[in-house]
């Protein structure tokens, strides 16, 4: 490996690191260097690019330094194209939902579509497969029903995008074609909880204004609250197999016991004292995906304990909610994207600890923060880098057709939703349109002096002298 490049790499991404690259003040100050150093340096660049190109002077300035006066007078506008013919390959885990979502956003900008759904949801596959034969003009909408084989062999036409919702271990293979990418991959979702999120203060304050007295009842309802928030996002979502469930949650080594208590009741409210049994719990998906999360569990087990939940039950494919304290922070569970009723916590000394934690790991999908500090929540916003982000919620961003949902880094690249999925397949085509009313000569050879004139008046940018000098290039 070339030293060198290792070398400038690493100094490069510590600084990003430290954080200042993110500072209004750093940004402002390189960008007026870079002005400055291109009216400092012009005639040294007008140089090297006759020394390289031969190029005029006019044309350098032109076309490499400066001014669009040149364009003038003209109008421009941005109009939207569809890419053509798209590939939507989905996931099993909300195998409708994550099938039409982009076909629907393929379709509005207005390209033709072969949808792959997951075999791992087969019933899914081919109802989609009957309604979009049924309803659609299969002339140019289609779904191709199938596993590896046949995605492979999709995999190996050309495309004009693809659209992969799946795990980030299966990579696309697009053998041959420049082909556009939007992945919707997964990852480890954390949800950080803040010691600091009950209502007790403020409705202390409020109930000793109104009627004089303390209340007796309120003092943990928003660890509540926050408690069903995260059961809702975990357990009552697939049972944790979905992309955007906090994968594992970081809080306090004070606040621990009074959260996993606080879970504990509400747990049982929603699923009852068997769990096993209740029909308000999904199964796992399949044998595969249960054996490995009782694997995680044993895995879990051997570093962390388990404080609520445990049970599993291969007949019907389902695992209790199961929380685990204390898990090593190297162990698999720690590690791997956990997808399903499982959920480690991860207890710190201090909650500003958090960033360290989830700042060591790979950029998640999602990252979530309950607290009612407001700096926390500044510094969450500004240090975390997630795909979305929710305080003092979970999962909900998904639901909102207002904002983009996509990964980053390692949880994936681009995104869609509302607006946003008719971006993602359409291309964004400028298109100028010039008058013939004015044609100013100055850009046309031979440069004469006069013409240069013009032009070292457009680089100042002095109005005056353009209009005085635009006589002798006309
Ligand atoms: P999956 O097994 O259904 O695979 C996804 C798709 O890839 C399927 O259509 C499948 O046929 C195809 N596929 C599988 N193996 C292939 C191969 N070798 N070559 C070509 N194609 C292949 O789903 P999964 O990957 O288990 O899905 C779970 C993962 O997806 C999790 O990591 C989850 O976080 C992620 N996910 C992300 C989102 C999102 O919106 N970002 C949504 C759901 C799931």
């Amino acid at each position: 490996m070339d030293v060198e490049a290792e070398e400038t790499v690493r100094e490069l991404r510590a600084a990003y690191t430290t954080g200042k690259t993110k500072s209004f003040e750093w940004r402002a100050s390189q960008l007026k260097a870079i002005q400055e150093m291109l009216t400092l340096h012009t005639h040294q660049i007008i140089q090297a690019l006759r020394s390289d190109l031969n190029k005029p002077e006019f044309e350098a300035v032109i076309h490499e330094v400066k001014t669009t006066l040149i364009s003038f007078p003209s109008s421009a506008k941005i109009v939207s194209e569809p890419l053509g013919l798209v590939l939507v390959i989905s996931a099993w885990n909300f195998p409708f939902a994550l099938s039409l979502d982009p076909v629907v956003g393929a379709i509005a900008a207005g390209n033709a579509v072969v949808l792959k759904p997951s075999e791992s949801a087969p019933a899914t596959s081919s109802l989609l497969a009957q309604l979009v034969e049924k309803y659609m003009d299969t002339s140019a909408v289609k779904v191709v029903e199938g596993a590896v084989s046949q995605t492979t062999a999709l995999l190996h036409q050309k495309w004009d995008k693809i659209f992969y919702t799946g795990n980030i271990y299966i990579y696309i293979y697009v053998i041959g074609h420049l082909t556009p990418v939007v992945l919707e991959l997964g990852g480890k979702c954390p949800a950080v909880l803040d010691s600091n999120i009950n209502l007790k203060h403020l409705l202390e304050l409020t109930l000793k204004h109104a009627f004089d007295k303390k209340p007796k009842c309120c003092a943990d309802l928003n660890s509540h609250v926050a408690a069903r928030r995260i059961i809702a996002g975990k357990w009552g979502c697939n049972s944790g197999q979905a992309c955007i469930s906090p994968d594992y949650i970081i809080t306090t080594k004070d606040f621990v016991s009074q959260l996993v208590n606080i879970m504990s009741v509400e747990l049982e409210k929603f699923f009852g004292k068997e769990p096993l049994h209740s029909k308000e719990l999904s199964s796992i998906i399949n044998t595969h995906h249960f054996n490995r999360l009782v694997k995680l569990l044993d895995d879990g087990q051997v570093s962390g304990k388990i404080v609520c939940g445990g049970e599993c039950d291969v007949s019907n494919l389902k695992i209790a909610p199961t929380i685990i304290l204390d898990v090593s922070r190297d162990s698999v569970m720690m590690d791997e994207e956990i997808f399903g009723p499982i959920l480690p916590i991860i207890t710190v000394d201090k909650i500003e600890e958090c960033f360290g934690v989830i700042n060591g790991k790979e950029k998640p999908l999602a990252a979530y923060l309950f607290t009612n500090n407001k700096k926390l929540e500044a510094k969450f916003v500004t240090n975390i880098s997630a795909g979305g982000m929710i305080i003092n919620d979970t999962i909900l961003h998904f639901l909102e057709p207002g904002l983009p949902f996509g990964g980053v880094g390692e949880s994936g690249m681009g995104a869609y939703h509302g607006k946003f999925s008719f971006d993602a397949f359409s291309h964004k085509k400028p298109v100028l349109k010039r008058s013939f009313a004015i044609d100013i000569s100055a850009r046309y050879p031979p440069y004469t002096p006069g013409k240069r004139r013009f032009l070292s008046a457009v680089v100042q940018g002095n109005l005056l002298d353009i209009l005085r000098s635009l006589g002798s290039c006309w």
